[in-house]
């Protein structure tokens, strides 16, 4: 389950900043991995102690923090808690399933409006991520507007959050049987009830914040936190951040679909990583090494002698690093032709090329000895 960070640092919900602020420094100083070498119970107490204050420091992700606190099921903030299609995703579920949520379809998940009529409605969003911070991972915040819960009632639309008596037109049911006599057909119906608006109970006195709604449209901001290997198509899904429910029932869910941008060196298949890389003719000859670029540096690789045009070089664990996996850096050798050769150069190519022999190259050779052997025809010029 999420950790409660107030129970981490010690601390009352209600504490001041200054308090999280000395509590915390209090117990990193206690905790921290210079005093307790090799201790790795220390060391998982001090980055949760760590991660508690990064979140309740920040007013901004406090509040969101103590919302999700307030609303069990608004998935958990931080790591990888946010994300999973449908019911579950996050808690002790793993990252391996969470994962897969991330990857899988947008449609794959269902939503829960299905399971639950009451429920508000969700919001989705589109994200442009840089190539570099989807497979790298980032942390992104988020503004949107949405129908946010009304904190003044609880959501209720009552005054004080209480004050309110069964309708009495559906019995506090929040729904009405119809019935439709049309000649020999009789048919039955059940209608949300339009004197509660399907709550199946009457506000008494409004709640003056939102006007009884239970709800206000409000810029709301989420922060994300996106895992490494984010990919086009994957999403995120935030419990409680959609819109709220206009029925009293739990709000829907922010869903933020991600579409990656190209990059100018980088491409990439799921975890693999792709990049061209052009070489000279000499090297394709004679081997050499030639520096490839990786996501956080450059490294130097080795191209074997007689490397040909096309050839696929693999760098095992230098594509994309992901809590699943690690995947590898394809480097697609091409080779490029000079061109504008002054006369001496050219030359010197024709000298050489008098140098070679066709033995030397072992598809020039099969393909002559073919041809002559069908028509008795050399096809190169050459003459060793
Ligand atoms: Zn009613
Ligand atoms: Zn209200």
């Amino acid at each position: 389950m999420a950790k409660n960070h107030y129970e981490t640092l010690g601390v009352q919900k209600t504490a001041t900043q200054d308090e999280i602020k000395s509590a915390y420094r209090k117990l990193a100083r206690q905790y921290h991995p210079d005093l307790h070498p090799n201790d790795e119970e220390c060391a998982k107490k001090f980055k949760e102690i760590n991660e508690a204050n990064e979140i309740l420091s920040d007013p901004d992700k406090r509040k969101q923090y103590d919302f999700e606190l307030e609303n069990p099921g608004a998935g958990s903030f931080g790591g990888f808690g946010g994300f999973g299609g449908g019911q579950g995703g996050f808690g002790g579920g793993g990252f391996s399933s969470i994962f897969d949520d991330l990857m899988g379809g947008f449609f794959g998940g269902g939503g829960r409006e299905d399971s639950t009529s009451k429920a508000g409605k969700s919001i989705k969003i589109d994200l442009d991520l840089s190539f570099l911070d989807a497979a790298k991972g980032c942390k992104k915040e988020v503004k949107y507007v949405r129908d946010e819960p009304c904190k003044a009632c609880r959501s209720t639309g009552a005054k004080n959050g209480t004050a309110y008596t069964p309708c009495s037109k559906c019995n506090g049911e929040g729904t009405i049987q119809y019935v439709n006599s049309n000649g020999f057909f009789r048919t039955v119906s059940r209608k949300a009830c339009d004197a509660c608006s399907g709550k199946g109970k009457i506000i008494q006195e409004r709640c003056s914040s939102c006007n009884g709604k239970g709800y206000q449209k409000t810029t709301t901001t989420v922060n994300l936190d996106i895992p490494a290997g984010a990919d086009t198509g994957s999403y995120m899904q935030k419990r409680g951040f959609g819109n709220a429910s206009p029925f009293g029932g739990p709000a829907g869910d922010l869903i933020v679909e991600f579409r990656v941008l190209p990059h100018k060196i980088f491409k990439r298949k799921n975890f693999n990583l792709y990049v061209d890389l052009p070489i000279d003719y000499k090297t394709a000859v004679l081997g050499g090494k030639v520096k490839v670029p990786t996501l956080d540096e450059t490294i130097e690789i080795e191209i074997p002698e007689g490397t040909e045009h096309g050839t696929q070089l693999l760098v095992r664990n230098k594509g994309i690093k992901t809590q699943r996996g690690t995947g590898h850096l394809y480097v697609n050798v091409l080779i490029e032709i000079p061109t504008r050769l002054s006369k001496k150069q050219k030359q010197m190519l024709e000298d050489f090329d008098e140098s070679v022999e066709i033995k030397q190259c072992e598809n020039m050779k099969k393909y002559s000895d073919s041809v002559e052997s069908l028509y008795g025809d050399k096809p190169y010029k050459k003459k060793k």
